[in-house]
């Protein structure tokens, strides 16, 4: 069965030019780009080429840009570095919506003495700016927010926000993981201080990330050893996987156009099509500005994982905004910290789209799941009640 991929914020798919940019870096050129001989050299080449590439689609300068093993490496890294920077403030601004990467580490860093403010967000998901203003204050060593949400795609105006936390002498980092290649970016015309971003995000490999880091901002390392990416991250530098974002990078920029039109309309044509044909639906973050590609859509009184099962059947691999932990499902924290009710965030399903998407693979999800959601409903006793209520 050929796979109808519709989850392109958990991973992407590798560009095939992305692998063959890559491909003689494993048994052909496998020099240590820090090498002094020439074999060294031709990689080292072509890790500065990367290196410009990625700058180049971040409006950045190519010494901005420190390679790291991830996007969640660059996360910790970034707010691990500005405690450090300064150690005689000990309070943290995030959000109730940050992925993991971001919200573990600050959750931790409470038990650790530090104060961590987590902002909310209205019902839309868009960030409580009056409620950011009001927590920075001179205590604050850094704000990280993320610049686009993956559960729902909503996106944050951190430009706004970062010049809120710099007026206070705080650091800013954003996770832009899922923004990176999908909307328009450039640090040249910024204030933001961090900013991670992740290979596989936009179909590189998995394993390679970057962090952005600002000409002139202070930065303690969070791996050290070797001179790499001028010792502000050690290790040998995984040339095949830098190489392979650089172009990966470079596609972006190209595909960037494609992205919000053709990408977009697929999304919101999928997205008016379910609103249409299934009664009882919302769309998570619909009043929000939100990225090209994404649509979360809650299904009230169904179960999402039992509908992610029957598309699966179907070859259709999309998400849930739930995790199962210990044997119960909890709802999402995305969109509990939205006030989604309890029966809509547990039916809420994820579909995210990329260039590789086409009109067919739309069509078959917009034919199948009205029927799958009202087999559901039927098979449900809270289903049954509501659907008789409602007759
Ligand atoms: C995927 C993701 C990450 C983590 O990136 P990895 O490279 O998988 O560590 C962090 N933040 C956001 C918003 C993501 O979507």
């Amino acid at each position: 069965m050929k796979e109808i991929y519709l989850d392109n914020n958990a991973t992407t798919k590798v560009d095939e030019a992305v692998f063959e940019e890559m491909r003689p870096y494993f048994c052909e050129l496998y020099g240590n780009p820090s090498s002094m001989h020439f074999f060294g050299g031709q990689v080292q080449g072509k890790v500065t080429e990367a290196r410009n590439r990625v700058a180049a689609l971040l409006g950045a300068s190519p010494d901005e840009i420190i390679f790291t093993a991830c996007g969640t490496e660059s996360d910790n890294a970034a707010i691990r570095s500005a405690l450090e920077i300064l150690p005689e403030r000990r309070h943290v601004i995030t959000s109730r919506v940050e992925h993991p990467a971001v919200l573990t580490q600050c959750r931790n860093l409470t038990q650790k003495g530090y104060r961590v403010t987590e902002i909310g967000v209205d019902e839309a998901g868009r960030l409580d700016m009056a409620e950011l203003k009001a927590a920075v204050d001179d205590d604050t060593a850094i704000v990280s927010l993320m610049w686009a949400n993956n559960e729902t795609g909503v996106i944050f105006p951190v430009e706004e926000a970062a010049a809120i936390a710099k007026a206070k002498g705080a650091l800013f980092h954003t996770d832009a993981v899922q923004a990176v290649g999908k909307i328009p970016i450039n640090m040249d015309n910024s204030v933001i201080d961090m900013l991670s971003l992740s290979g596989h995000k936009l179909h590189a490999p998995k394993g390679i990330g970057v962090l952005y880091l600002r000409r002139g901002t202070p930065f303690r390392p969070f791996l050290v050893g070797g001179h790499q990416e001028k010792s502000r991250r050690a290790g040998t530098e995984n040339a095949a996987a830098i190489i392979a974002l650089g172009k990966a990078c470079e596609l972006a920029q190209n595909f960037m156009e494609q992205e919000n039109t053709q990408v977009k309309a697929m999304r919101d044509r999928l997205q008016d099509s379910l609103m249409a044909s299934i009664p009882h639906a919302r769309i998570n973050g619909g009043g929000a500005e939100r990225l090209p590609n994404t649509a979360s859509i809650a299904f009230e009184f169904v179960e999402g994982e039992s509908i992610l099962l029957y598309l699966s059947e179907l070859g259709v691999c999309a998400s849930s905004g739930s995790a199962c932990t210990s044997g119960s499902l909890e709802p999402s924290h995305v969109l509990r910290a939205m006030g989604v009710p309890f029966t809509c965030a547990h039916g809420s399903i994820r579909f995210s789209l990329s260039r590789y998407t086409t009109d067919e693979e739309i069509d078959l999800v917009i034919r199948e799941l009205p029927s799958i959601v009202e087999r559901l409903r039927l098979m449900s006793p809270f289903g049954r009640e509501f659907l008789k209520g409602k007759a």
